[in-house]
This record gives structure tokens, sequence and C-alpha cells, in this order.
């Protein structure tokens, strides 16, 4: 198989989609075809959660040691072939080579090794006597059958945000990636097949309003764990009611940046520059809703303009490119429609168009002096563009942090620690920074509140998830 073939894989072996429906990848830095694939039917997709739940009969009785071992030879497999990973993110998603190999993908091996010890400890009530004469103790089971849902913007790094904590607590997953992205999890998935028993992880291909939903309307699904939009969260949402299921949501975001006047601007330049262009500003905690006090407005729209141009753009297997291409015609289109339609009082300070040539790239974009209710500071952009608006008092600049239904992530630029405190404390997102922005780890859960989602992914939090807790009550007579 070439790392640009993608099959579904079913109970271990590799299956062509089902249907004559065509789904075709695109290169987002050149605007050619990569790759296609058949769509699986609703029976392929019926196949693999069968398969699942065949397979973790089994899997769920093994030790979290064994599975833990298990988990962490993947990892090895994964670690011996980074550059490829890489390779196929950067063709696949846009990702800056360089940028994917060094940060990104380092980062996904070392979630993978972090699931796969974290399993091993887990915490509950102690068994004891809470009702006379019976002792009582709980149980933390695996779930049964999870569907993983995941987004076009990190491919293999949700993948494995998903899949590791599943199988980590003795849970079988049916994994559909994106169907603009599908190259990394196949491998991935391929690469899994060397080690983890055939059945445990399984992957189907198609667009969500087909394969996806038929995922989440399986009966034999136990919990969906879905990474992606906000619209198409609410509609699976929607879906699993009649389960009704279980439901882990990390959904769109756009996150305010807060600065105050006595911010270290020569600290959060570099940070708000990364914070804005990462991934093409295709990141659900980009910060792209920067709230700049009065008094350091001017400086900081013109300090930031300057910074958003260093980076240099290009095609994303360029190893020097650090501003990658938009994923698709479509969002190039959605993030062009925003710009053009800023307000006429609104003040452009970089950017505000597309480079010429092929491929779905947009140029660095800095736009001043909006007002809240503009499309552009109350929609998630998801492009390399930033918005600035001022606000004179503290209550004033959390009420605009906090007036859009998103609640991922914010943060908040000061020296004053009894304010950044305060503010940390009133902002409603689930995911906080005090003088940095976009700082994770699989340590610490990560999720949001509101239109942002539920549910916690990473941490022993994000563990838990995965699990069910069962009480078992002994009568001692
Ligand atoms: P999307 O919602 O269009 O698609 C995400 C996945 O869901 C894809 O696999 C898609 O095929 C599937 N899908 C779509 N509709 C479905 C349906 N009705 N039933 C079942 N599956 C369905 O999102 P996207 O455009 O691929 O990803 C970008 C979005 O993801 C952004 O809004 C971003 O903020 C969000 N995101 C959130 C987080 C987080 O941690 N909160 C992380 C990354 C991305």
């Amino acid at each position: 198989m070439s790392n640009l073939d993608v099959t579904s894989f079913i109970g271990g072996k590799p299956v062509r989609g089902g249907t004559d429906r065509v789904v075709p990848v695109i290169n987002p830095s050149t605007g050619e075809q990569l790759s296609q694939f058949y769509e699986a039917t609703v029976e392929e997709v019926g196949e693999a959660v069968r398969a699942g739940k065949e397979a973790a009969r089994t899997w769920r009785r093994t030790t979290p040691g064994e599975r833990s071992d298990l988990l962490h030879r993947l990892a090895d497999l994964l670690r011996d072939n980074l550059d490829e990973f890489a390779r196929i993110e950067s063709l696949d998603a846009g990702k800056p080579y360089t940028t994917a190999r060094e940060e990104e993908l380092p980062g996904i091996l070392n979630a993978l090794r972090y699931f796969a010890g974290a399993a091993r400890s887990s915490s509950g009530p102690t068994a004891g006597e809470y009702i006379e004469n019976n002792t009582t103790l709980v149980r933390r089971e695996p779930v049964g059958v999870v569907a993983a849902i995941t987004p076009w913007n990190f491919p293999l790094w949700q993948a494995v945000w998903k899949i590791a904590p599943a199988l980590a607590t003795g849970n079988a997953v049916v994994v559909k990636p994106a169907e603009n992205t599908p190259l990394s999890t196949t491998r991935f998935v391929e690469l899994a097949a060397q080690i983890l028993p055939p059945g445990v992880l399984n992957i189907v291909h198609g667009r969500g309003t087909t394969v996806g939903e038929a995922l989440v309307r399986h009966p034999d699904i136990d919990l969906i764990s879905f990474t992606g939009s906000t619209r198409a969260g609410r509609r699976i949402a929607e879906l699993a009611a009649a389960g009704p299921k279980r439901l882990i949501l990390e959904l769109g975001g756009n996150a305010p940046v807060v600065v105050f006047d006595d911010a270290d601007l020569d600290k959060a330049l570099p940070t708000l520059t990364n914070a804005v262009l990462f991934n093409a500003g295709q990141e659900c905690m980009s910060g792209t809703r920067i709230l700049a006090a009065e008094g350091i407005y001017d400086e900081l729209v013109r300090e930031l303009g300057e910074h958003l141009q260093t980076w240099k753009l290009g095609d994303a297997g360029d190893p020097d490119t650090r501003l990658g291409p938009l994923i698709s015609e479509a969002q190039l289109g959605h993030v062009r429609k925003l710009v053009e339609s800023r307000p006429a009082t609104s003040d452009l300070i970089v950017g505000g168009d597309a480079p010429d040539g092929a491929g779905y790239f947009f140029n660095p974009t800095l736009i001043g002096r909006l007002d809240q209710t503009d499309d552009l500071v109350q929609e998630e952009i998801f492009g390399p563009v930033a918005t600035v608006q001022t606000f004179s008092t503290e209550e004033e600049g959390l009420r605009l942090a906090n007036d859009t239904p998103y609640g991922l992530a914010a943060s908040v630029w000061t020296r004053d620690v009894g304010r950044a405190l305060r503010v940390s404390r009133e902002l409603e997102f689930g995911n906080v920074w005090v003088n940095n922005h976009m700082a994770v780890g699989p340590e610490v859960p990560i999720g949001g509140f509101g239109a942002s989602g539920y549910g916690k992914e990473g941490g022993a939090a994000g563990l838990e998830e995965f699990t069910r807790l069962k009480q078992v009550v002994v009568s001692l007579d």
C-alpha cells in the first residue's frame, strides 16, 4: 500500500469502500488531486462496529499494563516514521513540513506515550461500608465501542487524542477521519494493524452526512468522541439523543486575547503572531480576537502588523515555509468573504487579500476598529486573520471577551497578578492562559464551554470520559 492510498480497515483487513461515490483528496498547496477513495457503505460501517464489538470482548479483559505495552510499541513505530507522517500531513493538510516535523508530530508522539501510561492508574471512591452491613466497591469499566470523528485541521493529532485514551482504557474504536484529510490516520491504522489485535481499531472513510451519521446512529456505538464544527456537533447531539449515547464534543472556538496596557509586548508579539498564524489560523484556539486597552492599541497594531508579515508563506512542502495554505477552496472563500465584507469604518492594517498563484493561500491580515456585532468578531474565521478592538476598563474588556457563543480558549496579558487572576476567574472559557496562548499538553484536560461543546480530552478527566462507573454492593450477611 502506498501512503497515498485511502483504505478502510475493518477487523484488521483493508477494505475498499463499496459505494461508487468517489471522494477526491486535494493538495491545498497546489489545488491538485493527490489521491481519491470510494466512500464506505452503511453496511461496511456496521461491519466495522461489529468488528469492534467482537474485539472489545477480549480487549477489555487485558490488563492496563498489557494495553500500555502495545500502545508504547505503536508509539515506537510512529517515532520511526515521523518523517513520513510529516510529509503526509504537509501534502494532505497543507501543514508546513518543518513545523509538522519539529512541533506537531513530536507532540502527537508525546500524547500517545502519555495515554499509554496514564490508564495504568485510575481513581474513584474507595471500597467501604457506606450502607450499613454492606460493602460497596466501584468498578471503572470501558464503555465498549467508541466512534471517533475527526476534523481536517489536525488530522493525526485529533485521531491520536481519541484513539489512544479509548484503547488504553479498554475500548474498541471505529475512527472516521475528515474526508479531505484521510491519509495520516489511514497510515496510522495500517501501522497499528501490525501490533493491535484485529478489530480493536477500525477505520471507515466517507463524508460526515453519510458515513459519519451512519456511525453515530449505529446502536452498538456506546460513545461518540467528536471534534469539529459547532454545526456538525449539534447534529450529532440530536442523533445521539435517540440512544441516548454518550458524547464528547470539542467544537469551534473564537478565542479572545485581552491585552492590558501594562502587558510586556516584547514577550507578547511572537506568541500572538503564532496564535494568529499557526496552522494558517485553522486552529480552534487561534488567538484571532484581540482586545487591546486603549493606551496600547496603536503600538500593538503597528508592531503586530509587522510581525505578521515575517512568516514565509509558500508551498507546505518547502522546509522554509511557516505559513501554509488554507485547507480548501471553500475555506479560502469563507475567509475572503468575511474579510471583504468588513465594515467601511474598520481599519485594514495589513493583508486583506490572497496572493496570486495556485493553492488556497491567504495573506496574513490584521483588521482594527471593529464592533462587537461585526461578523468578523462573532464568527470563527479559521484563517490567518486577526481583529483588534479596544476597551477602556477591565469590566468592558471582560464583557467583550465573553460576548460570543463560544467558550473554548482565551488569554490575558498583564503584569498585574491580581488582575490576571481576577480576569481568569471571570473568563467563560475552558482554557485560559496568562501571558501565553495555545500552550497545551496531554496531561491537562482540554475542552470548551457553551457553543464550544462539552467533555474533556487529555489528563485524568479525559481518560475517564472513556470509562463508566459501576457500583457493586455486597451484603455482609
Ligand atoms: P466539520 O464539523 O465539518 O467536520 C468534522 C468531522 O465531522 C469530519 O470528519 C466530518 O466528516 C464529520 N461530520 C460532519 N458532519 C457530520 C454529521 N452530520 N455527522 C457525523 N459526522 C459529521 O468540521 P471541520 O470543518 O472538519 O473542522 C473544523 C472545525 O473543528 C472548526 O470549527 C474547529 O474549531 C473545530 N475544532 C475544534 C477543536 C476543539 O478541540 N474544540 C479542535 C480542532 C478543531
